[in-house]
């Protein structure tokens, strides 16, 4: 945590694991109520990035920047945005490549550019520069992908024509989601907070419905891809769909959730498993040789295998598929770890 020479704030980053490669995650710019809590926030981020990689099985570890904007209005100005993400830079500088950053809530590809301008140890930047670009639409294909394997548990078939599917958020993910299904031949149902994501909803077809609607509709799927911390004790009992599989982080209230939705015979697919598409789609840019879009998409779409032995892995052991996909993350950092070469 250092406080950046040129902006005067806070930046912030958390390494969590580099047991199986550099701590990588994204770059968060937010207004925090003070720095600890800024800080519980990266040290919370980062571990839930170490677990999300392991599962995915990239040779990455879990990390988490924070940039700690004063107050929420000087983010969008352009002098004092360059400062502190150029002071971000520094602060990546300093831990020499153990910790990789890239774009997260409230940072863009071209606030890398300008992150790179200090550090070499940036990811994410522009398909122009040679980076890997916007992860949105590969998160989104993750997401499907992971919608048509639980339709497959429950349903027999993964394919989604004629299924009805209920996502809340029509953003850069719950968009192409939404976008991808209708396509695929699903009947959707839409929600967002953003009136103008109407316009979307229409030319998709879609029944647009108020967000608790979303959530209790009679549908045979529902996909949050909104905020996280959905799914509590009260909503799981109104939700009426047999699959939750979404976009959005952090979906449940509480780890015990994941074991009601179990009582409540719905399939929920661990969001940490299924939203990995954007890691996945950066940690190609890692790679020797550079970023291929096809070897993403190959990889994206693995989500499904891993998915699937979670369900498998669940069933054989009688644990929901959030204490599975655990398991799984458990065993890949044991495996690093009783390796021979420690990243760093
Ligand atoms: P976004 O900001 O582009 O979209 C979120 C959308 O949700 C917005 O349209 C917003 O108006 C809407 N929304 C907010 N509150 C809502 C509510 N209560 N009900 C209905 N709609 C609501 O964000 P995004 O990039 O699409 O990400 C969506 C979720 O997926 C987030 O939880 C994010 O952390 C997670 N995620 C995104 C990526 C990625 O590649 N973008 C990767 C992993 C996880």
């Amino acid at each position: 945590m250092r406080r950046g020479r040129r902006s005067g704030c806070f930046t912030i980053v958390a390494v969590h694991s580099t047991a199986r490669g550099p701590a990588l995650g994204g770059c968060r710019l937010w207004h925090y109520a003070d720095s600890r809590a800024a800080v519980r926030d990266a040290l919370r981020l980062s571990q839930a990035m170490t677990f999300k990689s392991a599962v995915a099985g990239l040779p990455l570890g879990g990390g988490k920047g924070v940039i700690m904007a004063p107050d929420p209005t000087v983010a969008g100005e352009r002098d004092w945005r360059t400062d502190a993400l150029r002071d971000f830079g520094d602060t990546v500088e300093l831990l020499g490549g153990s910790y990789v950053t890239a774009e997260d809530v409230g940072t863009s590809s071209r606030d890398m550019e300008t992150i790179s301008l200090s550090t070499p140890h940036v990811t994410g930047l522009s398909r122009r520069l040679g980076g890997s670009g916007d992860p949105s639409p590969w998160t989104a294909l993750g997401v499907q992908t992971g919608i048509e394997v639980c339709c497959e548990r429950v349903f027999g078939t993964p394919s989604l024509a004629g299924r009805t599917i209920a996502i809340s958020g029509l953003g850069n993910v719950g968009g192409r989601v939404a976008s991808a299904c209708a396509e695929a031949g699903a009947t959707l149902l839409v929600s967002d907070i953003d009136a103008r994501k109407r316009a979307l909803a229409e030319s998709l077809n879609a029944r647009w419905v108020e967000p608790h609607e979303a959530l209790s509709a009679p549908v045979d799927v529902f996909a949050p891809c909104a905020l996280g911390g959905l799914l509590d004790h009260e909503s799981v009992l109104r939700l009426a769909a047999p699959i939750v599989a979404g976009a959005a982080n952090n979906q449940l209230a509480g780890d015990e959730i994941a074991s009601l939705l179990v009582q409540r015979g719905i399939l929920w697919a661990p969001d940490f498993v299924v939203n990995a598409g954007g890691i996945i789609n950066i940690s190609v840019e890692l790679e020797e040789g550079g970023y291929d879009p096809r070897r993403a998409g190959e990889l994206v779409r693995g989500i499904g295998v891993t998915l699937q032995r979670i369900f498998d892995d669940a069933q054989a052991r009688a644990v929901s598929p959030l204490d599975a996909a655990m398991l799984l993350a458990r065993a890949r950092l044991a495996e690093a770890d009783s390796g021979d070469e420690e990243w760093i």
